[in-house]
């Protein structure tokens, strides 16, 4: 079997209107299955909580935005693990829902804990679905965003490859808007891209591409090949796995160890 990590951001699960997007993450969920039904063993990091929070509930006054966060979230999440039960149900697959803060990722029992919890759900074929714990852990104790969770997830969890699923096929040479820029296919553990990076953000979620070069990066160097793909093309994770050479995506060669 060969561990997975899938982390889907919250451009890939909402509308432009910012309402979640049950046709993408029922998409998501069947290419999953098909994983699990070819041999990989996957753990999802799924952001959208927030985004799916704010959807659901009109505030009538004005809400800073750590309250934002912590209220939306709060509901948001209820929400979306609810979808996605109720989606791998159909599959007969079991899901658990892992909330989890930085503090957990410094060495210790905390860390022991949380490795060992998603090893025995693994090892009963369940599909731990990872978020920060955002109603608790706030500003600077916080993730950058997914993208750095789900690289210390891998890290933590001995992952052979972590896919970041994003609205845009991967790193280009310039504004991927531009014709002239190119997809990067490759990027081997000594090239430098920091002059490609574009810094802006989508409105969904906190991450970018800057975090996700960055994530993709530190994480290559640690062993683990990273891939990064466009959660919105039909069957993207199939696709990129088996028919890479056909399929957008940048992907980071990992350093050998
Ligand atoms: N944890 C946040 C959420 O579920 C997402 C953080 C991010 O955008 O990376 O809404």
């Amino acid at each position: 079997m060969e561990r997975i990590v899938v982390k889907v951001g919250s451009n890939v699960l909402t509308t432009p209107t910012g309402k979640l997007d049950i046709t993408r993450l029922s998409a998501i969920v069947d290419q999953i299955a098909w994983l699990k039904e070819h041999r990989y063993e996957v753990i999802l990091v799924s952001s959208g909580a927030v985004a799916c929070g704010r959807s659901e509930l009109k505030v009538e006054y004005a809400l800073d935005s750590v309250e934002q966060r912590q209220l939306y979230s709060a509901i948001g999440q209820v929400k979306l693990i609810n979808h996605y039960y109720d989606l791998f149900r159909e599959y007969g697959i079991h899901i658990g829902q892992v909330l989890t803060m930085r503090e957990n990722f410094q060495q210790g029992e905390q860390y022991d804990n949380q490795r060992a919890c998603m090893e025995v759900m693994l090892d009963n074929a369940v599909i731990p679905i990872v978020n920060e714990n955002d109603t608790v852990s706030i500003t600077e104790l916080m993730f950058t965003d997914n993208d750095e969770l789900s690289g210390l997830i891998s890290q933590m969890m001995g992952a052979k490859t972590l896919v970041l699923l994003s609205n845009v096929d991967g790193i280009y040479t310039g504004n991927p808007a531009e014709p002239d820029s190119q997809l990067i296919a490759k990027v081997n553990p000594k090239d430098q891209l920091d002059k490609y990076i574009q810094a802006e953000k989508s409105s969904a979620g906190r991450g970018g591409m800057e975090s996700k070069y960055k994530t993709a990066r530190q994480v290559s160097q640690s062993g683990i090949r990273v891939i990064i793909a466009n959660g919105r093309r039909d069957n993207i994770l199939p696709q990129v796995l088996t028919a890479p050479h056909t399929t957008p995506h940048t992907e980071f060669v990992p350093q050998q160890r």
